[in-house]
């Protein structure tokens, strides 16, 4: 399962602006209550659920599910007499056990149903199940009403972790596997997905039809699949299997230039895991206000309807929608075919379905971007700090879904990459290939992991894993060197200064160490095991470079201390992305320095690779002074990619006060060729609180673009701007009837203007009643944000509703909690920033760090709040 990257990180960015903004960083008091952990351990089985027959109807206006299942199982103990099956809000009509009428319980969380007598180890049953349930998670209704009455209908599952059993009463945990018949009746205009092979498609009476499907190849509960509704389609075929794409109907013809590449990935993934792609056919299908990124049933992703960006816009994203859709690829091998026996070793499908992104990228987009995307992840798991105690595999599950972190996903996608680098690409591959044939159709732990790749490649990886996977976190390195004239030689001193407790010791790792003198670049292999070390290389002249971890080949930190002017010679000559890419971060923290903004301003200009230019454009943002600034307009003038286009018109905020930039900024926001760039001009310029800033937010939430993306940039920045004028504007935007999106952005920033002004707050508090999620979501949030107390009977109201994820309930009781005082925020953004720094004494710098800590502390926060609303 996966929330795409582009996605993440533009939410991201958005997230950290606002909470600056808001002020909203002293919510740290107070943690989210845990509605219900997933279990750690796989469960002992009394049976084994070997085939369902799973029949369904819907009725639309009660958003019920009329259920009849037949489970074929086999008894796996002697002795036993009944037998359950997880079921959670589900009403159990009749069941039978080999056709005959069975005695049965229910339980809040259990069916439980007698057998006829003591049943012996092999003895099969077959147990018909007739229900009906309201879901509220699991299955999700989709409908028209009287607000959006052109929405096209959807039905749709999501089974991660354990949610199957809100709609199915069945084995609802990783470790058994079951082929599966969907019989799906539904309106005749409707078309049906669900695992495996379409088998037909007949007339059921009253205008309806029923689709057949099956899926021959056993999977676990969790990957079942059932999506119903008005949709487009697209068809076509690769190796003879059906690839078929589906989007809300009206939407279709955004699925071409998304997902075109689709069958490529198919033929890079077969080619590279050894093993063909291995399921009947290969359906994605987008639904709207899809809990998650992308979810990677069997046979049958499915995708959020987000991922069909606007023809005009999809091509302003470096890699389109191809880490989304090739993590779901990649997860029909890693996670479906072979399955974590439980989400303790969750890694084995998040990690490898990160690393599937990762072959994609250098496949298709070239080392250089592939490159990039992974110092830049490496970067992202650091910012995390609650990621670094934890080990990769671990059971203390604090919250529901907590194990889908950062460890299982970034740290796991870098962890192959490393592995792969180990081992050499042949052992490898040959080691993947070993492991999924003889895993292929079972359910694994991280020792079967092992066992394969040291029975392919007579390679021992236990103390890899040991201490990348087992154990906590990642290398911090403190590097320095001298240069010995008389001995002609370089003297490296490196340090492991990570903080050795709990699960994290010191690392044993090879590093590339490269020394470049006017001769040329010479590699050494080193082996880093000590806390501390001195290592000596040959060196005929003082070095101009010398690299440590040459092209970021490990997931670890290194601070190396070196003179300037060698940042700048490693920036303009160093031959790996990741090398030129510190140098610019580094260079960037050279406050004002001319010789610094000269070296950035090449790089940004002129970097084969886009990456690096768009690190480069940051750095100069970052260094600030004249000579940065005008290195920035020179950069600007080079018509660069979206994305890096985007990232210079960011850097260009940052140069607040100075009249030249806010006209050009302006001038961006109205006409600039990228869609990216002039949302970014719209943001720097409320930032910065230009003269005319209102004038121009208030034109572009006016005029129309491409799914209205420089309104809700436009609207987005009315916060930071803090300017009430825009209060009608925000008003109209965050009302009923207007596109959900468009109305989310308009209902954040409306919280946070005229902060005394009841009617508001009023407005807000009635968002809470409308039946779509996200805008519940938003006005949760932004009360909680506005900080008026007379929002709480709202919030008190909502949560004596029945028709409300069980996700949402901390949810609203933290915004409570927090607008009664309890680490609530009372001040603006000063005091804020008060309090996060309580030594007076301190520099601004100490006070930064600090800030920019507590902002990273709170980014986890809220990332674990995403993920428990099925962000995952
Ligand atoms: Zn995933």
């Amino acid at each position: 399962m996966k929330v795409c990257k582009e996605q993440k990180r533009d939410l991201k960015a958005v997230r950290l602006a606002a909470l600056v903004a808001l002020g909203v960083l002293a919510l740290a008091a107070g943690t989210a209550p845990s509605a219900r952990s997933d279990e750690p351990y796989a469960r002992s089985r009394d049976y084994d659920l070997q085939h369902s027959k799973i029949a369904l109807k819907f009725d639309l206006e009660k958003k019920q599910v009329i259920g009849d299942v037949t489970h074929s199982l086999t008894i796996l103990r002697d002795g036993t007499t009944r037998i359950w099956f997880d079921s959670v809000g589900l009403s159990i009509h009749t069941v039978t056990v080999n056709k005959a009428a069975a005695k049965f319980d229910t339980t809040e969380e259990r069916l439980i149903v007698a057998l006829p007598g003591e049943a012996k180890a092999g003895e099969k049953f077959d147990v018909e199940i007739k229900y009906d349930g309201k879901p509220t998670k699991g299955m999700y209704f989709i409908l028209p009403d009287k607000d959006y009455p052109d929405r096209p209908r959807q039905v749709w599952t999501q089974g991660e972790s354990e949610d199957t059993r809100n709609y199915l009463p069945t084995y609802d945990e990783p470790n058994d596997r079951l082929t599966t018949d969907t019989i799906l009746t539904v309106p005749a205009s409707w078309v049906t997905v669900a695992n495996g092979k379409l088998m037909s498609v007949t007339e059921a009476g009253n205008g309806m039809k029923t689709w057949t499907w099956k899926e021959s190849q056993p999977s676990s509960t969790y990957l079942i699949t059932v999506v119903a509704g008005e949709f487009d389609e697209k068809k076509e075929a690769w190796r003879g299997i059906p690839v078929t794409y589906y989007a809300p109907k009206g939407r279709g013809d955004r699925l071409e230039i998304n997902y075109n590449r689709t069958p490529q990935m198919m033929d890079l993934f077969s080619k590279e895991f050894g093993v063909e792609y291995p399921w009947e056919q290969y359906a994605q299908v987008m639904v709207d206000d899809f809990v998650a990124g992308g979810m990677e049933n069997s046979s049958a992703t499915t995708n959020t309807s987000e991922s069909l960006v606007h023809p005009k816009l999809a091509s302003e994203y470096a890699l389109g929608q191809d880490d989304l859709i090739s993590h779901e690829l990649t997860h029909q091998w890693f996670g479906d075919l072979v399955t974590c026996k439980d989400w303790a070793n969750v890694w084995l499908n998040e990690g490898f379905a990160t690393f599937g992104e990762m072959l994609w990228q250098e496949a298709h987009y070239g080392k250089d971007r592939a490159d990039y995307e992974r110092w830049k992840d490496a970067r992202e798991w650091f910012g995390r700090p609650n990621l670094f105690k934890k080990p990769m595999v671990r059971r203390d599950f604090a919250e529901d879904s907590d194990e889908f972190d950062g460890n299982a996903y970034g740290k796991g996608g870098w962890v192959l990459y490393m592995l792969r680098r180990h081992l050499g690409e042949d052992a490898f591959y040959t080691g993947l290939k070993h492991y999924l044939q003889t895993n292929r159709g079972k359910n694994v732990v991280t020792a079967d992991f092992a066992k394969a790749m040291e029975e392919a490649t007579h390679r021992n990886i236990d103390e890899f894993l040991g201490q990348w996977v087992y154990g906590a976190g990642a290398p911090r390195f403190e590097v320095k060197y001298v240069y010995d004239e008389g001995k002609h030689q370089v003297a490296l001193t490196v340090k492991q200064i990570q903080k050795r407790e709990g699960a994290v010791g010191l690392f044993r790792v090879p590093v590339n160490v490269e020394i470049t003198t006017a001769s040329g670049p010479k590699l050494y292999d080193i082996v880093v095991a000590k806390e501390e070390k001195i290592y000596t290389f040959p060196a005929s002249q003082a070095p101009l470079m010398v690299l440590f971890d040459r092209g970021g080949q490990l997931l670890a930190e290194t601070d190396f201390h070196k003179e300037k002017k060698e940042w700048i010679f490693q920036l303009k000559n160093g031959s790996e992305v990741a090398d030129r890419a510190d140098a610019a971060f580094v260079l960037g923290r050279l406050h004002g320095d001319e010789e610094a903004a000269a070296a950035l301003g090449n790089a940004a200009r002129s970097d084969r690779a886009d990456g690096v230019r768009e690190v480069a454009a940051e750095a100069l943002g970052e260094l600030g002074g004249a000579a940065a600034l005008k290195e920035l307009q020179e950069a600007l003038k080079t018509q660069d990619k979206p994305w890096v286009r985007q990232a210079q018109v960011a850097a260009l905020g940052s140069f607040k006060g100075d009249a030249s930039v806010g006209a050009r900024l302006e001038e961006i926001a109205r006409e600039d060729g990228s869609f990216r760039a002039r949302a970014a001009a719209l943001e720097a310029l409320a930032g910065a609180k230009t003269a005319g800033g209102f004038e121009m937010l208030s034109a572009a939430a006016a005029g129309d673009s491409a799914d209205g993306f420089l309104r809700k940039a436009a609207l987005r920045s009315f916060a930071m701007l803090g300017d009430n004028r825009a209060v009608p504007i925000l008003k109209e935007w965050a009302s009923v009837g207007k596109p959900v999106d468009t109305r989310t952005a308009a209902i954040y920033s409306l919280a946070r203007l005229k902060k005394d002004d009841k009617e508001i707050t009023e407005i807000i508090a009635g968002f809470t009643n409308e039946p779509r999620f996200s805008i519940r979501l938003a006005a949760i949030n932004a009360l909680g944000w506005r900080g008026d107390a007379s929002a709480i009977p709202a919030l008190e109201a909502m949560l004596k509703k029945d028709d409300l994820s069980i996700e949402m309930v901390p949810m609203i009781k933290r915004n409570v909690a927090r607008l009664r005082g309890g680490g609530g925020t009372k001040g603006g953004s000063h005091a804020t920033s008060e309090e996060a720094s309580t030594g007076s004494g301190k520099s601004d710098g100490d006070r930064l760090e600090r800030l920019e800590r507590l902002v990273n502390e709170m980014n986890e926060r809220l990332k674990a709040i995403e993920s428990k609303l099925g962000a995952k």
